[in-house]
C-alpha cells in the first residue's frame, strides 16, 4: 500500500483515485475548485463505444481552405489562438495522415470499447444509475451525400472494430423522435453507446463514492507540487507518488518537472435551452458541427474546436448550432445569461498520456484525453493503475514517447 497524491478531480482524476484505491492504496485528491466542475462538467455527456477513431485533424484540400478563411463551423481560430500552438498544430496534421491515424485508431479503439464495461460497475455503486441513459446516441444525416459516407462507416467499425449501428431512414429517426421537426434524409443509430443526463454530476457521485470508501479530497492548489526528500508534496498533502490529472492545465506542471507538453487545446462551449419535449437521444448534427444532448437542465447545444486563448462572449459556432437546433426541435429560451466554455485537453499524436514522467520518480502522468475523457478516464486509470502497482503499461501511452519527439 503506498500513500498516492492525485491532482486534479476531474472525470480523470476521480476515476484515477478510484482505481488507486481499488488496489489498497491510500489516495488524497487535490482540487482547487469542485470535483467535476471544469471540462468534465461541459461536454456533450457522451459515453462512447462507437468513438473507435479519434478526431483526425481535415486535410482535404477544400476542408483546410474552408477553415483558413474562417468559413465553416468545425474549427474557428484566432492568430493569438493559433500561433501559441501552431508546432504541436502541425503535428497534430503530420499525425492525420492515414497511416498515423490507423495507427492511433489500433489504441484509441482498444480504449474505448472498454468504456461501458469501466464506468458500469463505478455507476452502479456511486448509485448514479438516474443520470444514465444506455440507448445509444444517434448521427442525424441531412443530405444523401452524408447518408452514404455514414453507411460507410458503419460497415468499417463493425468490421474492423466489431461496432454495432442501426442505419435508419429520416422516417424511421421521426419515429424514434418525433420531437425532430423536419425531413432529413437518415441516421445512424450507435446503439451501444451510453450517455448522461448530468456529466458534471456523475463525476460528483464518483468523487462521493472514493470519498465514502476512505478517499480524501483537498481542496487547494496543486499547482506548488514539489519535492520533499523521497516524498511528493502538493498543498501541504503528501505522497509516496503524485499522478498529474489536471487536463488542459497539467502541462503546466509537467513542464517545471522537464517534460514539455505540446498540448492542442480545443476550445468548446455549451449552453442550455428549454425544450418541454426533448429527444429521448443526444443527436449529433456533425454537418452543424453540434451535439445536441438531453440534459437535466435542458437541450445542451456543444460545440466543435475554437482554437482561442479566451472565449468569445457571443461565439459564433454556438449561434449557427442553436440556429440548427431551432429548425429540428422546438426549443425556448436559454438557460443561462452566458454560454460555458472549456478546452479539450488534445495530444499531437491523438492518445493520452499514461505512465511514469521520465527521469522523475514516482511521478506519473495521466491527461491529454482530447475529445474523450469523460469517457475514458476509467480505462486508463485502470491501465496507470496497474502500471503504477508493478504492471506493464501501454507502452504506446507512455510520456517517455514526447521526449523521444
Ligand atoms: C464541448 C465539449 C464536449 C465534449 N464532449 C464529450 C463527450 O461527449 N464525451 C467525452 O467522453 N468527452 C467529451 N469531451 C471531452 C471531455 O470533457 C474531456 O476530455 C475530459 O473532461 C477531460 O477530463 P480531465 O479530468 O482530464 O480534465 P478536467 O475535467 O478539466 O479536470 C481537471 C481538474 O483539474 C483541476 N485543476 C486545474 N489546475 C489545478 C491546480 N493548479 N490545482 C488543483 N486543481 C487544479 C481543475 O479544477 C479540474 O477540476 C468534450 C469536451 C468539450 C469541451
Amino acid at each position: 500500500m503506498a500513500e498516492i497524491l492525485v491532482l486534479g478531480a476531474g472525470m480523470v482524476g476521480v476515476s484515477t483515485g478510484l482505481a488507486l484505491q481499488a488496489r489498497g492504496h491510500d489516495v488524497t485528491i487535490i482540487e482547487r475548485g469542485v470535483p467535476g466542475r471544469e471540462t468534465s462538467y461541459g461536454n456533450a455527456g457522451l459515453i462512447q463505444t462507437e468513438a473507435v477513431e479519434p478526431y483526425a485533424m481535415p486535410l482535404a484540400p477544400f476542408a483546410l481552405m474552408q477553415i483558413a478563411l474562417g468559413r465553416g463551423f468545425d474549427v474557428k481560430w484566432t492568430p493569438s489562438g493559433l500561433l501559441p500552438q501552431l508546432g504541436a498544430i502541425l503535428s497534430y496534421a503530420r499525425h492525420s495522415l492515414p497511416a498515423a491515424h490507423r495507427r492511433a485508431s489500433a489504441t484509441w479503439g482498444r480504449l474505448i470499447r472498454q468504456s461501458t464495461d469501466r464506468h458500469g460497475p463505478l455507476i452502479a455503486a456511486a448509485g448514479a444509475d438516474n443520470i444514465i441513459r444506455r440507448n445509444g446516441y444517434i448521427e442525424l444525416h441531412r443530405t444523401p451525400a452524408r447518408m452514404d459516407k455514414a453507411r460507410k462507416t458503419a460497415e468499417r467499425f463493425l468490421t474492423e472494430f466489431g461496432v454495432e449501428a442501426r442505419l435508419m431512414t429520416g422516417a424511421e429517426l421521426r419515429a424514434m423522435e418525433p420531437s425532430v421537426k423536419i425531413e432529413v434524409e437518415g441516421a445512424t443509430h450507435w446503439s451501444d453507446s451510453w450517455n448522461c443526463a448530468d456529466p458534471g454530476g456523475l463525476v460528483a457521485a464518483y468523487a462521493a463514492l472514493f470519498q465514502k470508501r476512505g478517499g480524501r479530497i483537498v481542496n487547494g492548489d496543486a499547482g506548488d507540487l514539489h519535492r520533499k526528500g523521497a516524498a511528493w508534496v502538493a498543498d501541504e498533502a503528501t505522497g509516496e507518488h503524485a499522478v498529474i490529472a489536471l487536463g488542459p492545465w497539467s502541462p503546466i506542471v509537467t513542464e517545471r518537472f522537464g517534460l514539455r507538453v505540446p498540448m492542442v487545446f480545443k476550445r468548446g462551449y455549451h449552453r442550455h435551452y428549454h425544450m418541454e419535449l426533448p429527444p429521448h437521444h443526444p443527436i449529433a448534427d456533425f454537418g452543424n458541427s453540434v451535439v445536441l444532448s438531453p440534459m437535466r437542465r435542458g437541450l445542451r447545444i456543444a460545440t466543435a474546436a475554437e482554437l482561442t486563448p479566451h472565449p468569445r462572449l457571443s461565439p459564433p459556432q454556438l449561434k449557427h448550432g442553436e440556429k440548427a437546433a431551432r429548425e429540428l426541435f422546438d426549443i425556448g429560451a436559454p438557460v443561462e445569461a452566458e454560454p460555458w466554455t472549456g478546452r479539450r485537453p488534445c495530444m499531437p499524436d491523438m492518445l493520452p498520456l499514461v505512465g511514469r514522467v521520465p527521469d522523475q520518480p514516482n511521478l506519473w502522468a495521466h491527461f491529454g484525453h482530447g475529445h474523450q475523457g469523460f469517457t475514458l478516464g476509467p480505462v486508463t486509470a485502470e491501465i496507470l493503475a496497474d502500471e503504477l502497482d508493478g504492471g506493464a503499461g501501454w507502452s504506446e501511452l507512455q510520456p517517455s514517447r514526447i521526449k523521444r519527439g
